[in-house]
């Protein structure tokens, strides 16, 4: 079974694999995308290694809401505060997740479509 250990953001998180990290505290990374999809494409991620989702406990409401608020940070920080920007935590098969640490892509740069494909 997949662990800390083996997890690819928990590696990057601690140093072990590369990243360009553009955030830190005691909660949350955020590091840059390594195959960005729009101009700014940064990657939120909790600490603590919950699967997706759907492992969210109720002790977890404060990062989540220190996600959101990194998000904003960075947003301002990259200069995409006011063109506009997504927030998007993919779970599971459909949504096409396929790191199974959860994460918050903050995307922006350009225009995007609505609905995603
Ligand atoms: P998901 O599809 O799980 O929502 O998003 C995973 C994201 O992780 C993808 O956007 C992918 O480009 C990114 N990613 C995959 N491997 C690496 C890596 O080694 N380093 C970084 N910085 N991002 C990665
Ligand atoms: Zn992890």
């Amino acid at each position: 079974m997949m662990g800390m250990s083996d997890c690819l953001f928990c590696n990057i998180m601690s140093g072990k694999i590369p990243g360009t990290i553009v955030h830190e505290d005691d909660g949350v990374v955020a590091f840059e995308d390594v195959n960005p999809q729009t101009p700014v494409h940064i990657l939120i991620v909790p600490r603590r290694h919950i699967r997706s989702l759907n492992d969210l406990e109720e002790v977890d409401a404060g990062l989540i809401g220190r996600v959101h608020l990194v998000a904003k940070k960075i947003a301002r920080e990259k200069g995409i505060a006011g063109s506009g920007y997504r927030l998007v935590c993919n779970c599971g098969p459909d949504a096409g997740q396929a790191v199974g640490h959860i994460h918050f892509h903050l995307i922006g740069g350009r225009p995007m479509s609505w609905p995603p494909g």
